[in-house]
């Protein structure tokens, strides 16, 4: 544990050193102890100190000072570590400031100067505050925070990123921790530079990009090789799965992931149906044993980095991403799933993040608490948020159009939400407009059966109305269905150009594109059967491919 901290402040050099020499005498052992002449370079320190998130259990400060008074700069103190304890050194002439300090300011003791001896008229004093500072004081989150307003869009990204990439973070909404605002004191910023967070080693980023924030809590940026067997652009199940597959069977593996690793199901609330896990489990907690498991067999992962291209060239396949680098490989498995559907509604784009949210009902369920909050849409992923949410929202309704969800998602799902009595499935109902000002505030429903159209509030709607392939990105370097999906294995054999694009004498292997050496598995792939034990399992086969492809060149 780091030791706390005991600042003294004297511009007279000879009080400076007495006193200096006396608390370090007694107090060396259990706290790190530091002097300066000068209030102004005292209160730069204690900023310093608390972004790097030490404490601080005394100041001293003599009153009489020429940077200012010793009680205003005891004062100014307590706008950052407002529960350290206060001495302030006085001449007998100052005993009526400090005892108006005593009352306004809840100074701890005026000590008169000199405090010969110590043992009697020092350390017992000192000892006692100490010993009800120690009593007090409960230690602060050590790692990185993030300061910012609750329903602010950024705030909310940077929530996610953070927690997609497995960094501990500690949340701090300016507008209901009050602690918040001393981190804005000591980096000098206001309301406007948020969000705003705090690194480990006590410096800043305030409204950071991700590529940003990457680099500087050490994310992989850079390939370290010139030349790899398999390069995998995705890191959902499918792509995690091919790269513990590839780096274990010692295949030089990178992975290409553009936000977190985890994909979609990271933002699962809980996964029932994933073999060997009979109570279920987060598909963030699924992410983070995928992701230490894959590192620990050597893949490299680089993010955030979003892929834009893929070019041949010589039998090699390159990935540009959108950063201008590119990274070399002898193969490729694309595994980039679907992207959410976005729902239709004018205006709603200003609340993505403010309210409106695709598929992360485990990063922001706590925000929930005690609030009335809507899901739009029935399948599988809608009724999981809901029965997450539904721990800490008053209510949860689920708006869907149909007349029932027994269509749409599982038989379990059905029973758990028709048993808990916080969950309403609004039938034949479809949001139609929604307002706020910086958040959203209200959203209207219709009743398609009725006509009946009612305003009402809500703190966070949650859109779960399924979704497209995450092909945009991709040119026409490989085949697609009309939809998007990549066409693979035998089903490319279907295509009638298919002696045009395809020059060898094997057919193409069971995941592979209509380009040789590039694979596609999980969502992403035509007729691909959804979900995450599927996706596990097609990523861990196309490697198999992979290898035979190798041997091949
Ligand atoms: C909320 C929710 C709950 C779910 N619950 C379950 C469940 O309980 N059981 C179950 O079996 N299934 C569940 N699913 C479905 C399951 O999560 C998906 O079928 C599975 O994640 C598909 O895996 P994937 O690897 O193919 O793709 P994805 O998980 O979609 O991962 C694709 C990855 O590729 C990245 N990417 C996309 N484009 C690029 C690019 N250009 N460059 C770099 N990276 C890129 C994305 O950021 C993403 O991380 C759920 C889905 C959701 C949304």
């Amino acid at each position: 544990m780091k030791l706390p901290f005991i600042v003294i402040v004297d511009d007279d050099e000879q009080v400076l050193r007495a006193i200096q020499r006396d608390i370090r005498t007694k107090y060396h052992h259990e706290y790190r102890i530091s002097a300066t002449d000068s209030a102004n370079e005292a209160l730069e320190l204690i900023k310093e100190l608390k972004l790097k998130n030490e404490t601080v259990a005394l100041f001293i400060s003599d009153q009489r000072m020429p940077e200012m008074e010793g009680i205003i700069f005891l004062e100014k103190t307590k706008e950052i570590y407002p529960d350290t304890k206060l001495i302030l050194l006085t001449a007998y002439s100052d005993t009526n400031v400090a005892i108006q300090a005593i009352n306004n300011l809840k100074l701890n003791y005026y000590l008169l100067k000199p405090w010969n001896p110590p043992e009697e008229k020092l350390y017992p004093i000192v000892d006692d505050l100490l010993d009800e500072w120690q009593a007090q004081y409960k230690p602060d989150h050590e790692g990185i925070r993030i300061i910012g307003f609750q329903w602010s869009p950024k705030s909310h990204q940077l929530k996610e990123f953070l927690s997609g990439n497995l960094i501990p973070y500690l949340w701090m909404d300016v507008e209901s921790n009050p602690d918040a605002e001393k981190y804005l004191v000591s980096t000098n910023l206001n309301r406007d530079n948020l969000p705003l967070v705090i690194l480990k080693d006590g410096t800043w980023i305030s409204d950071p990009t991700f590529p940003d924030l990457a680099q500087r809590i050490g994310l992989k940026q850079t390939a370290s090789h010139k030349m790899y067997d398999v390069l995998i652009i995705g890191g959902g199940p499918a792509g995690l799965a091919a790269s513990v597959y590839g780096s274990s069977e010692g295949l030089k593996t990178i992975l290409v992931e553009k936000s977190n690793p985890g994909g979609q199901a990271s933002s699962s609330a809980r996964i029932e149906n994933y073999l060997g896990f009979p109570t279920g489990l987060s598909g963030a907690d699924l992410s983070r044993r995928a992701i230490t498991q894959t590192l620990r067999f050597g893949t490299e992962i680089l993010t955030p980095k979003t892929v834009k291209n893929i070019r041949l060239q010589d039998g090699y396949k390159i990935t540009e991403m959108t950063d201008g680098t590119e990274v070399h490989s002898k193969t490729i498995i694309i595994a980039t799933g679907i992207q959410y559907t976005q729902l239709g509604i004018p205006g709603l784009d200003k609340f993505t993040g403010a309210g409106v949210y695709y598929g992360s009902a485990s990063v922001e369920a706590h925000a929930c608490k005690n609030e009335i909050v809507y899901i739009v849409g029935g399948g599988n992923s809608a009724c999981q948020a809901a029965m997450h949410i539904c721990k800490f929202a008053k209510e949860v309704n689920i708006v869907i159009r149909r007349e029932s969800i027994k269509k749409t998602a599982a038989n379990y799902l059905v029973e758990n939400i028709s048993r808990t009595p916080n969950i309403n499935v609004l039938t034949h109902t479809e949001v139609i407009s929604v307002e706020g000002d910086k958040v959203l505030k209200n959203i209207t429903l219709k009743n398609s059966s009725t006509g009946e159209e009612k305003t009402v509030p809500a703190k966070a709607l949650f859109i779960y109305i399924g979704a497209k392939p995450g092909t945009s990105w991709l040119n026409d370097i490989v085949l697609k269905d009309e939809k998007g999906f990549i066409i693979t294995g035998g089903d490319l054999l279907k295509e009638k150009s298919f002696n045009i694009f395809w020059k060898l004498e094997r057919k193409p292997f069971l995941p592979e594109t209509s380009v040789p050496g590039i694979f596609a598995s999980g969502d992403v792939r035509s007729t691909a059967q959804t979900g995450i034990s599927s996706a596990v399992g097609e990523g861990a086969m196309a490697i198999r491919f992979v290898r035979k492809y190798l041997e091949e060149m």
